[in-house]
């Protein structure tokens, strides 16, 4: 069970540039986020880049920066560390948070490793963003290693890795955060819509989306002349796209709840019964059809019927105006339970 000090108020706001460069960027950047009222700074000194001939960041020579723009604007701290050496560099340096980045986050050993180099250490805020597949167990497997240092841990959603057709850089693929939510509900979620985005005009849009479904505050990209910025350029926020997001949005709160979202809510749980009920009654229909394929010894797959069913359920979903993308997937999951049911009913009557 996680509390946290009253120094991290709700909506919580990290923002800086995604690499420390020199030390005139990270001054001026620390210098625009803090103009804004911002209290926590962020900049990478260690990158993990996919690629070896990409910039991999300044390492150990940032610190130093990053300590002057904490001791020059009174902004708390916060970078990467990917291993034991660099928690122990930024410890020596005031950090007042580190973070796990995505790659680092699906490597339990990794994660043990630098959890181990916390022994002992006290305030210090560990920021653990998701890994970069959708699984919501290695993310919480990931906070619960840090946890084991009775050290303060906050999650951050910066979007997965996805092979799929979104505006986005990453797919934010919401439901996973908020099943991690749902099982902890004592942990503060930050979002991340730089990474989500990977495009500065959307990055308020993902930024106002995680608002609105709960989330406790943003970590954003931002570098005083983005255009030129060594990494990320294309996602990082100017000085003014900061400022009208700052400004533009809403955190909603709890105690917004009025009645008619309970009658709402009332007509949800009915048409929920609805659906429910529906489903079942396509699977009883899809076992009476699991036993004639039996009996005529046909295959339980049959792609044009399939396509058909599919062509059929999405023009009706694009007749009403429902995405097709969202159906479509709906479908998938029910047709693979058909299939899933069908193929017991026949095992079984062989045995
Ligand atoms: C970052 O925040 O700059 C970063 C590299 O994050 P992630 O691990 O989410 O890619
Ligand atoms: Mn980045």
């Amino acid at each position: 069970m996680q509390t946290y000090s009253s120094a991290l108020t709700k909506p919580l706001f990290i923002c800086g540039p995604c690499s420390a460069e020199n030390e005139t960027q990270v001054l001026e950047s620390a210098y625009m986020v803090q103009s804004l009222g911002v209290k926590w700074f962020r900049a990478g000194l260690w990158k993990p880049r996919t690629r070896p001939s990409e910039f991999e960041g300044v390492g150990s020579k940032g610190l130093e920066w990053l300590k002057k723009a904490k001791e020059t604007f009174g902004l708390k701290i916060c970078t990467e560390v990917a291993k034991p050496s660099h928690v122990e560099m930024c410890l020596k340096y005031g950090f007042d948070a580190l973070w796990l980045g995505t790659r680092t986050v699906a490597n339990p050993f990794s994660v043990q490793e630098i959890s181990e180099s916390l022994k002992g250490v006290k305030d210090v805020i560990l920021l653990v963003k998701n890994p970069m597949i959708p699984d919501v167990k290695l993310w919480l497997g990931a906070i619960e290693r840090i946890e084991k240092q009775s050290l303060t841990t906050i999650a951050v959603h910066r979007g997965f890795s996805l092979i799929e057709n979104t505006p986005y850089r990453q797919s934010p693929l919401w439901r996973i955060p908020l099943a991690l939510k749902q099982e902890r509900k004592d942990l503060m979620i930050l979002c991340d819509p730089s990474h989500i985005a990977g495009r500065r005009d959307l990055v308020k849009d993902i930024a106002q989306q995680s608002a609105n479904i709960g989330f406790d505050g943003l970590m954003i990209e931002t570098h005083y002349d983005p255009d030129n910025a060594l990494t990320d350029s294309k996602q990082q926020l100017s000085k003014e796209d900061l400022q009208t997001l700052l400004n533009d949005i809403h955190f909603p709160k709890n105690n917004e709840i009025n009645t008619s979202l309970s009658v709402l809510r009332d007509e949800i749980n009915e048409v929920d019964k609805d659906i429910i009920l529906a489903i079942k009654r396509r699977m009883l229909l899809s076992e009476e059809i699991g036993k004639i394929k039996k009996e005529d010894n046909l295959p339980i797959f049959q792609s044009e019927r399939w396509q058909e069913v599919l062509n059929s359920i999405i023009s009706q979903a694009e007749n009403m105006g429902l995405d097709k993308v969202f159906v479509k997937e709906i479908y998938e999951i029910i047709h693979q339970e058909s299939i899933k049911t069908q193929n017991i009913i026949i095992n079984k009557s062989k045995e």
